[in-house]
């Protein structure tokens, strides 16, 4: 284990800053960046008619690419970046000037709670997640079973693995297909990470019939009719998210991969590749029976744009596999621990299953 563990080569820093000249007053922001959102650079410029022009250049944690997010603003007050939840605002020398001070997080002060403060969808929004899965509630859908869920994943050879402070992710390289159930068109796996709890009986952030898990597993997919994930992560059909419960039962040989290699990624922004290859399909084994609605990220900034596939089978680890998410640490050098957003109202969505 020891040797596999220097096997997988580290990388160091994680957030590559453009410089001044390319980016304008961009740079000098950098340290009070939204943890997580790998912010580009902002720019102010005059847009005619004495309007103002904001720009907030920013990438989204969950995917590689930059997704550019436009803000137009003609009071000449504070304005909003709606993917990075910054908030700009002009001053005399009309440089944008952020005046956000905390980054979300799971804490007191920057928690689930507090996220709608700046990303207002976290309130207003009508297909947020996640949601209280009452089982009673929802609908069989028999055109789910007739179509069955279809993956067609790949082996990642040196999948990379980050801590990104909120969670460990695992990127991926490879076009892995996703296909049938609630789905149209073809979808591609993106990333994979989890939720957990400080302690068993929680970190699941979907429940069923009330009851918590003991963490929960995510595997991002993005519409391949889209050409990049960032280009899909704000569409009303852009995402399709597998959620698995995960409980704490037997070893799983395949999370064992990715747990012997946390303790290359401890602390946050580190980043390991793995030694051996690696097929996410390992991680789970029924995808026949499960629920689907419509929903979101259930990180900032919170696009509804998720097709939600929850499945039924609970997914197993070992006590000491679950323990090894614990050891990972955010950026103040705490425990990654509680990382789940709690359930939000299902309002008039319909969930649907796949089994009756
Ligand atoms: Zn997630």
């Amino acid at each position: 284990m020891q040797a596999k563990m220097q096997q997988c080569k580290e990388q160091s820093g994680h957030v590559a800053r453009l410089s001044d000249e390319r980016m304008g007053v961009a740079t000098k922001y950098g340290e009070n960046l939204t943890e997580g959102r790998k912010i580009v650079g902002h720019s102010l410029t005059s847009g005619g008619r004495g309007k103002e022009r904001r720009t907030c250049v920013c990438s989204l944690e969950i995917g590689s690419e930059t997704l550019s997010s436009e803000i137009r603003n003609s009071s000449g007050s504070s304005s909003h970046c709606s993917t990075c939840g910054w908030i700009l605002s002009a001053s005399s020398d009309h440089k944008p000037v952020p005046t956000m001070s905390l980054a979300w997080g799971y804490g007191n002060n920057n928690g689930p709670l507090h996220w709608h403060e700046k990303f207002t969808i976290a309130k207003d929004g009508k297909r947020q997640s996640p949601i209280d899965i009452q089982t009673k509630e929802a609908q069989y859908d028999p055109n789910l079973q007739r179509r069955p869920i279809m993956v067609n994943y790949k082996s990642e050879m040196g999948m990379e693995l980050e801590n990104n402070g909120h969670s460990v992710k695992a990127q991926m390289k490879e076009k892995s297909e996703l296909r049938g159930g609630p789905l149209e068109g073809t979808y591609l796996l993106e990333q994979f990470h989890l939720h957990w709890g400080a302690e068993n009986g929680e970190g699941s952030e979907h429940t069923i019939d009330g009851n918590k898990y003991d963490a929960e597993l995510h595997l991002v997919h993005y519409n391949s009719k889209y050409e990049t994930f960032a280009k899909a992560a704000d569409k009303p059909d852009g995402l399709a998210v597998f959620g698995f419960m995960v409980k704490v039962g037997k070893s799983n040989d395949g999370f064992e991969k990715i747990s012997k290699d946390l303790g290359n990624v401890l602390v946050k922004g580190k980043k390991c590749n793995m030694a051996d290859k690696f097929d996410p399909s390992c991680l789970f084994s029924d995808l026949t029976a499960y629920w689907t609605y419509a929903g979101s990220l259930t990180t900032p900034p919170l696009y509804e744009s998720v097709t939600w596939i929850v499945f039924k089978k609970a997914v197993e680890i070992s006590q000491e596999q679950m323990d090894s998410l614990r050891l990972l640490q955010d950026s103040e050098g705490k425990s990654i621990v509680n990382n789940y957003r709690p359930p939000l109202s299902v309002g008039d969505r319909v969930v649907n299953s796949s089994f009756s």
